[in-house]
């Protein structure tokens, strides 16, 4: 039977899910986006170029990794057509091994256009890249599935959507559909389009890459400030239509403090100084949006939760080298989210001291699941594995 193995973040998003997706992809046949649309940034490094992929998976850069984008996502054909290009330049030939589940639904000029004209998204933190109105019409059952390009009047369907969102607000400009819309249709059209639950079963294995964090998830997060999908193992089961006895290791990551973009409910944040230190330090501002996050202690009561909703088997650690050179650390540790208490742990002065062993014992003590590997530092190579990562 197939079998599942997922990457997905635990807290807020921004993780640094890169790296053991980058860890593992190789090993597999197919690695597989289940979620979301092109607000993931995935930063990669391939022969010395920087290259941001948003929607296309990581698992490109794998030579013998096929990539599969499926049901769950909400897809930007223009971003899509930029995405192929600039893989192309570099010399690949993403589309030989980019496939596509053809019920995932497309993201039109018009669904950008409606969050530019609407105030709603600002203070929940959306990106504005059309994803939240694109699930809206996906939920309201008149969005426009990939299959839908096959029909003979798709363009007319287009024209009648945007034409419908138009009507809601009659006094401001309406865009007129770009040719790049309409060229990244005709790349969708060369692209191999897949029923998922009849193509993926027919590999041993899958990773499923994950974007946003656990605490986004459009149900169990901290909703309304949420993304527009699951971001959890259930978005894994509706976005790539596996059965649940096929998840096997759930990678969790987390980061050794929490951060979070926008508004919302944020139990342990830390104001002031100390802030201000950790967004430096840590480079904690959006790559696209330049928005600095918000950032607080480690939040293990949080943790708990999507370790349990998630049937995690692993953590993977990120970004502790950040707080290299504090005398103390602090983790939340229990008390209600509007009383959060703490447990103070020493600070460490570099990765190989005692103090952060025993920081890695404490959560692994906190949460009951092992930490499998630690990102130590932001370059591909800062990677230490503390177990085998695939049995
Ligand atoms: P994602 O949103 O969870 O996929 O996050 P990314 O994998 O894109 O990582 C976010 C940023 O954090 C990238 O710029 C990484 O280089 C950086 N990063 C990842 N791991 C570490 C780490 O251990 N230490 C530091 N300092 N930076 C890291």
């Amino acid at each position: 039977m197939l079998r599942v193995d997922v990457v997905l973040g635990l807290q807020w998003g921004d993780e640094g899910k890169g790296k053991i997706v980058d860890a593992l992809a190789g090993r597999y046949p197919v690695v597989a986006r289940f979620q979301g649309g092109p607000n993931a940034g995935h930063t990669l490094y391939y022969n010395g170029q920087k290259i941001v992929l948003h929607q296309i998976p990581a698992g490109i850069f794998h030579p013998a990794v096929l990539c599969l984008m499926g049901d769950g996502l909400v897809l930007d054909p223009e971003v899509l057509l930029r995405e192929v290009q600039g893989l192309r330049a570099l010399g690949l030939a993403p589309e030989e091994r980019l496939y596509i589940g053809e019920r995932a639904h497309l993201i039109l000029p018009v669904h950008r256009w409606l969050e530019s004209v609407s105030e709603e998204g600002e203070k929940i933190g959306t990106t504005r890249r059309g994803i939240g109105p694109a699930y809206a019409d996906r939920y309201a059952r008149r969005g426009l599935p990939v299959h839908a390009i096959e029909a003979p009047d798709f363009r007319r369907q287009v024209q009648r959507l945007t034409a419908y969102h138009e009507a809601r607000f009659p006094d401001r400009e309406p865009l007129p559909i770009p040719d790049t819309f309409w060229e990244g249709i005709e790349l969708l059209r060369t692209l191999r389009r897949v029923r998922v639950s009849e193509w993926l079963p027919r590999f041993p294995a899958v990773l499923a890459e994950g974007s946003q964090g656990t605490l986004l998830d459009i149900f169990a997060g901290t909703y309304p400030y949420v993304t527009s999908s699951h971001t959890t193992v259930a978005g894994v089961l509706a976005g790539l239509s596996v059965p649940a006895q096929a998840i096997r290791e759930v990678y969790g990551v987390l980061k050794a403090y929490t951060t979070r973009v926008g508004e919302g409910p944020f139990p342990t944040e830390i104001h002031g100084e100390l802030a201000a230190w950790l967004q430096e330090r840590g480079q904690e501002k959006g790559s696209t949006t330049g928005r600095l996050r918000r950032c607080g202690w480690l939040d293990l009561v949080a943790l708990r939760y999507a370790i349990q909703i998630n049937g995690v088997t692993r953590l993977t650690l990120t970004k502790a080298d950040v707080l290299c050179g504090l005398p103390e650390v602090k983790v939340r540790t229990g008390g209600t989210d509007d009383a959060p208490t703490y447990t103070t742990l020493p600070g460490w002065q570099s990765l190989s001291d005692p103090a952060f062993q025993a920081f890695l014992t404490f959560i692994e003590e906190q949460t009951g699941v092992p930490i499998c590997a630690i990102s130590t530092g932001p370059h591909r190579h800062e990677w230490l594995e503390r177990m085998p990562l695939s049995s």
